[in-house]
């Protein structure tokens, strides 16, 4: 339980650092340059949350500004080295040009089109008309079955000179049952995408049992420029975030979860900021069979009115103001085109205060 609240205590700790560092921080200590990592922080939290003796207090390695104590100070100035090693917070969006820099430096579209459960034919015409409607960022993954059509979907845009490769961001994943043949998995997709690049591939789900390896089969392949961007998707708890990214060197450049109205990924958001990573959301509308519930939903559907927008128009524009990545996934030609007109209105203060109120903590995915 009390691991629930940890990166909420980071988190408060973190801000405290930078509001009182000036008046009670030695600067020598904070230039301390032992690397420390989030076992570090946990260590010393769990030895602060646990009440610690008079005896327990002097003389320890985490004793950063020399005061013979291990104290908050000390946490928060291992906090701040800490994130001085990092990027170090989400970056923002630009809601004009409609892109993030992601902590690899490469920049991207932070509205486009899913692709889950669609067949190589409609994922061939879905990205065929997102790109003539100026999406410019594709997801899939090999386990839709569909990176052919895809592909092709591309190709006709780019024949017909709509956009070119380098305009686009298309986005992959690999699958479980590959993390123990990566480099093969990668080569299958980038073969079947008929690309040279990927701009960004990430790991389907965690699994603890070998996505490492899986992870460093993608860094390696980053090395190879036949990746960009590398990433995860379905890591839900901070303790496996940290898992995954202490034990590998490239720093996840985004982790797409499960994340709408009714399931807002406060805390995993939070966490992974610092990282400087960023959280991108499927199932943006609720997904297939559960569009409706959001759809319905008075305050969205008031918000939406208030605008003359459709609920699915105001839900997507939340998730670009609250900085979550959005790729609503349809195979309907004017849906697709309702969806990337998000671009002409903006949520007031108020509104997004609404939408943020009626987080239930609620997936509607079992996975
Ligand atoms: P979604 O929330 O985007 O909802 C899709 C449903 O909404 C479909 O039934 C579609 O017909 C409908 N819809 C879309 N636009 C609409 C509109 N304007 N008006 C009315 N209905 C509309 O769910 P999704 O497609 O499952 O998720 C988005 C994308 O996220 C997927 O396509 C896929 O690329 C990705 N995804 C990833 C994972 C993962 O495990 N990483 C899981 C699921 C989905």
């Amino acid at each position: 339980m009390r691991k629930r609240f940890l990166p909420i205590i980071m988190t408060v700790l973190m801000v405290l650092t930078f509001c009182i560092s000036p008046m009670t921080m030695q600067t020598g200590a904070a230039e301390n340059s032992t690397i420390y990592t989030i076992q570090d922080i946990r260590n010393l939290q769990d030895f602060l949350l646990a009440k610690p003796t008079e005896e327990d207090l002097s003389g320890k390695p985490y004793d950063l500004n020399d005061d013979g104590r291990w104290d908050v100070f000390d946490l928060c100035l291992m906090k701040r080295a800490y994130l001085s090693e990092r990027s170090a917070y989400a970056p923002p969006f630009d809601l004009e040009k409609g892109t993030v820099t992601l902590n690899s430096g490469y920049e991207m579209p932070i509205l486009g089109i899913g692709t889950y459960m669609l067949s190589t034919a409609q994922a061939e015409d879905s990205v065929y008309w997102a790109l003539r409607d100026g999406y410019r960022l594709i997801d899939t993954a090999r386990i839709y079955g569909n990176e052919t059509g895809v592909g092709k979907g591309i190709q006709r845009a780019i024949d017909e000179g709509i956009c070119t490769r380098e305009e686009i961001f298309v986005t992959t994943k690999m699958w479980t049952a590959d993390y123990s043949n990566g480099e093969n998995a990668i080569q299958a997709s980038l073969d079947r995408l008929g690309l040279d690049y990927i701009d960004l591939m990430i790991l389907h789900h965690s699994q603890p049992s070998n996505d490492v390896a899986a992870y460093q089969a993608m860094e390696q392949a980053v090395e190879e420029g036949k990746l960009r961007s590398i990433g995860l998707s379905n890591y839900y708890e901070p303790e496996d975030f940290d898992r995954l990214a202490n034990a590998t060197s490239i720093i996840p450049a985004l982790l797409q979860n499960e994340t709408h109205p009714y399931h807002q990924s406060g805390l995993m958001k939070t966490h992974i900021a610092q990282y400087g990573t960023v959280m991108e959301s499927w199932y943006p509308l609720g997904g297939r069979g559960h569009t409706a519930t959001l759809f319905g939903d008075e305050t969205i559907s008031a918000i939406a009115e208030a605008h003359g927008k459709t609920s699915a128009q105001v839900i997507l524009r939340w998730h670009l103001q609250s900085g979550h990545i959005a790729i609503p996934g349809s195979s309907n030609e004017a849906h697709i085109q309702e969806n990337f007109e998000i671009f002409d209105f903006s949520l007031t203060d108020a509104e997004m205060q609404q939408i943020a109120a009626l987080e239930k903590d609620e997936r509607f995915s079992t996975y």
